[in-house]
């Protein structure tokens, strides 16, 4: 269906590659001849270009987002029989990184108009193993930091912001990966910012933890082949590096395409079944996905089948209810809204190489829906 002109994906990753190709390919082809291709320049080198992206004082690349929240878990020393709240309507890699370290991840339930973690819901379940909250910026859009920072400052608690949506989103005017004790993005094909592959990055401020995580990343050695303790292979690829330096230069550009588009849906878009998410006036989102409510999801998506243009849901099962989950024994009913979300959630197309007709096509499908 991708050749078919008529046909919009959800995302379409060819256009950036086709726009860029001569580019992504001399930047892979000096990898190769430098045989840089595990950690090394060219991952060192988008490290620090990243970290200036973002304004933090460190980046530390890693092989994907998963491992990134891996490493944050264990450089804030959270192992097993403690706590980390989590949101329920998230990726369900935000809550690994916890079940990795032996911990156990605590659910708690979103707002019901921006669908990103609620201060309120985080207060009640907080127990005296409580280490730490994950924010997540879901789809792009800053959770509140203020709420979270505030709760978790009176109770001791680490905040960890998961940025794997939203690089370049601002909260208050600050970039997002230098609010919590770390940020943690990813780079997987068909984030704002993504590698040809794998990749990752976790963002700090402390050089006790961009050490920490360094050592761990690099099977646990400061010195080649001297273990000071349990490390991983979690090294960025010196040529995703190298594919990141090329699309880090876009992003920008990306991201002011994104926001233009995703203004445009939030205006356009008037039809009393659809429900779009809450844009807080001190936040500055930069629309990774564009996720709307309507009664019958599937319905929606058929409908938009039918018009040639895809579109998916995000996330179909809210955390707490997922299968590897079971045994924390959660039950339908704990997380009301992020449950109706599940249920109810629609994903349109919008990525910044979309083109004017495609946008007014979404729009005007959008407006025409009636069940
Ligand atoms: C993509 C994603 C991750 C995991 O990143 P990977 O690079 O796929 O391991 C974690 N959290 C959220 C919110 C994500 O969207």
């Amino acid at each position: 269906m991708s050749g078919d002109k008529g046909y919009i994906r959800r995302i379409d990753l060819t256009r950036d590659y086709e726009a860029h190709a001569a580019e992504y390919r001399a930047a892979i082809e000096q990898v190769c001849k430098e045989t840089a291709f595990s950690g090394g320049k060219y991952a060192d080198r988008f490290d620090e270009e990243f970290a200036a992206y973002v304004g933090s004082r460190y980046a530390c690349g890693v092989n994907n987002g998963t491992s990134a929240l891996h490493l944050a878990m264990l450089a804030l020393g959270v192992g097993p029989g403690d706590e980390v709240i989590v949101p329920a309507n998230t990726y369900i890699a935000t809550a690994w990184g916890v079940s990795y370290t032996g911990a156990t991840p605590v659910f708690a339930d979103c707002t019901g108009d921006t669908w990103e973690i609620d201060p309120a819901a985080i207060e009640a379940k907080i127990t005296p193993r409580t280490k730490g909250i994950i924010g997540v910026h879901l789809y792009g859009q800053p959770f509140d930091f203020a709420g979270v920072r505030e709760i978790a400052d009176r109770h001791g608690l680490f905040v960890v912001e998961d940025c794997a949506q939203a690089h370049g989103a601002k909260f208050e005017g600050k970039n997002v990966g230098t609010l919590g004790e770390l940020g943690c993005f990813s780079f997987y094909p068909g984030k704002n910012l993504y590698a040809f592959g794998e990749g990752g990055s976790v963002t700090c401020g402390k050089e006790a933890y961009y050490k920490h995580m360094t050592r761990l990343k690099n099977q646990g050695c400061d010195v080649r082949y001297y273990h000071d303790e349990i490390g991983y292979n979690y090294r960025l690829e010196g040529m995703q590096g190298a594919v990141l330096s090329v699309s880090l230069k876009y992003l920008p550009q990306w991201t002011a395409r994104r926001q233009e588009i995703g203004r445009r849906y939030l205006q356009e878009i008037r039809n009393p079944l659809i429900t779009m998410q809450a844009h807080p006036e001190n936040t500055e989102p930069v629309f990774h996905l564009f996720v709307i409510t309507v009664p019958d999801h599937e319905d929606f998506v058929q409908y938009m089948a039918n018009a040639d243009v895809e579109c998916n849901m995000h996330y179909p099962v809210p955390c707490h209810l997922q299968k590897a989950y079971a045994h924390l024994g959660y039950r339908e009913g704990d997380c009301p809204h992020a449950e109706y979300l599940a249920a109810h959630c629609v994903t349109l197309p919008l990525f910044p190489e979309m083109r004017e007709e495609e946008i007014a096509r979404v729009i005007d499908l959008c407006n025409a829906y009636a069940p």
